[in-house]
């Protein structure tokens, strides 16, 4: 991507800017109950990028959380208005999920997964193309190939 390319996006009151500088690895929306409550709202969207491709412009502070499955992450917010605008996950090495729809252009990045359907709200209706699953699904199989050599190509050339 050359900087004109670079996905911007930010919080609701405009404090906090960011710039993604590469192409994100994978889009995904989770119905699973602890999103329903951190969105108030019936499914939550993230975009996984590499970590060293999200450049954040202004104040964010973090708080710890734990998911379901145990794992721990931060989530980032806005210090002025809140918006939540990104995870990072201890299970997803080397990687950060941006909420999708703080993006500027959030509608070039529909989910490609949907995942923890088994707590999805039954008046929400999907279409059939989309790719379910009960639960989470193995990125082996569900990622773009591509994606998933960039990721691997990554963790090889990480330092942390
Ligand atoms: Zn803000
Ligand atoms: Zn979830």
């Amino acid at each position: 991507m050359n900087k004109s390319e670079h996905l911007e996006g930010g919080c609701i009151c405009g404090q906090v800017k960011y710039q993604i500088t590469d192409k994100p690895l994978f889009t995904q929306a989770c119905h699973c109950k602890d999103c329903k409550v951190l969105t108030g709202s019936s499914y939550v969207v993230n975009t996984s990028v590499l970590e060293n491709t999200l450049m954040i412009d202004g104040e964010v502070s973090t708080t710890k959380l734990t998911a379901g499955s145990g794992a721990a992450s931060r989530a980032f917010f806005c210090t002025k208005c809140g918006t939540y605008l990104y995870t990072d996950y201890d299970s997803a090495v080397g990687r950060l999920n941006v909420r999708t729809k703080t993006l500027k252009e959030s509608d070039k990045f529909p989910p490609q997964a949907h995942i923890f359907l088994k707590d999805k709200d039954p008046w929400l209706n999907l279409s059939e193309d989309v790719n379910c699953f009960e639960k989470m699904y193995d990125a082996k199989t569900t990622w773009p190939k591509e994606s998933l050599e960039r990721y691997k190509e990554y963790l090889k050339t990480r330092s942390k």
